[in-house]
This record gives structure tokens, sequence and C-alpha cells, in this order.
């Protein structure tokens, strides 16, 4: 499996429970339909909180929703580590709903390696706006060249980032020196480095999470 998945959280940090999980072969499908039992959630919303995915080695890997987690428990692919005091139940039984669970076989997590994308910078730059260092909605960011096009600056990560529509105009075809900015931090592509931050993110409300992400 070499697909790559979609963003497992929007720019703003928040969790996207309908975007992609942890790659686990055949992982995917309704809950517990090949189970022969329906889980009935207390709350809907609680399947989509988010589950923070170990590798077998206890590394943090991803973040998936309960209801995909579940999946993952029930198949006996993964087992909970952490769980919530919550239940959800099914015709037969009442599982606790997990907060950190970890895979049962080691899984060779390549480099991470993100697609060049609007998407991705606005989620690396965390929708703030590089130069005046403000937060935006997505519809009202662009991506400027550091380096501007017209003078050979490239599309890349290192060249692009998160820019308000304001300090694109002031910056015109300059560099942020000669216009008198100053990036709020080096741009650089996106790493596992930056995956563990937006992991943190996401499970700062979490306190079973802490211990496995070290902060
Ligand atoms: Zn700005």
């Amino acid at each position: 499996m070499s697909a790559r998945r979609p963003e497992a959280v929007d720019p703003r940090g928040r969790f996207v429970p309908e975007a992609g999980g942890v790659l686990v072969p055949g992982a995917s499908g309704n809950l517990g339909a090949r189970h022969g039992h329906s889980l009935t959630p207390r709350r809907a919303s609680l399947m989509q909180e988010p589950v923070l995915v170990l590798n077998a080695t206890y590394e943090p890997i991803n973040v998936t929703a309960v209801r995909r987690a579940m999946v993952l428990l029930l198949k006996g692919v993964a087992q909970a580590e952490e769980v919530h005091n919550a239940e959800v139940h099914s015709s037969a039984h009442a599982h606790k709903v997990p907060s950190v669970i970890r895979l049962l076989a080691y899984r060779h997590i390549p480099q991470q390696s993100r697609a060049l994308s609007r998407k991705n910078i606005l989620l690396r730059d965390r929708n703030t706006c590089q130069f005046c260092g403000k937060i935006f909605p997505s519809s009202e960011l662009t991506l400027d060249h550091v380096m501007p096009r017209s003078r050979g600056g490239r599309s890349s990560w290192e060249n692009l980032v998160a820019c308000c529509y304001r300090c694109n105009n002031d910056k015109g075809d300059r560099t942020p020196e000669e216009a008198g900015l100053k990036l709020a931090r080096k741009p650089r592509p996106f790493t596992l480095h930056t995956s563990r931050q937006l992991m943190r993110l996401i499970g700062h409300r979490d306190e079973r999470w802490r211990k496995y992400l070290f902060y």
C-alpha cells in the first residue's frame, strides 16, 4: 500500500474525521459490518473523536477517528493502550472508546514525503500568514513565492509560504528584505517532525496522549 492518504488534520490543527487514518490493509469499510453487529454510539460525535495510533514499537505514527480505530481493534490488528470512560455498544459487547491504540504488527512507515500542494503548505504553516503572523481561513490566504517567480523563485517547499492577501500585495515582486517584511520562520518541507507537532496540537486536550508524544 503506497497510496497517499488525505490529511488527518485541517490547516488549523483541528481533526478532520473523514480524512484517512493509518495504512492498514483491509481496515476500511463499515464498522462492524463484517463482524455481524453494529455499534451504536451514545453520541455520534464520539465516533469522530481523534485517536492516536502507535506503531508496534509505541512510536506515534498517525491520528485516526474512533470509528476507524474500533475497526482496527475488532479486526485484531491493534490493541487499545488508553481508553476513555465512555463506551460504545454492539449487540453483544460494550467496548471502551479508545484514545490511543497500538498496532500489533510493526509497519514500516516510509519517510514522509507529502505532495507539494496549497493545502499542505497551509497545513504546514497552520493557516498563519508567514509575514504578519495572523491566522486566516484558507479562503483568505494565498501562497507567496518568497523569492518572486519573476526573479527565478521556484515553486518548492522552501520557497512557498502561506500569506494573507494584504501582505502579498504589500510584498509584490520583491523579496521580504526589500519589502521590509520578515518571515515568521524558515519554510521547510513537511516532515515527520511536522506531523508530530500536529499530533501534539490535536492531542493537547487529551492527557492520555502525552507520554507517547513526549511533551
Ligand atoms: Zn499577512
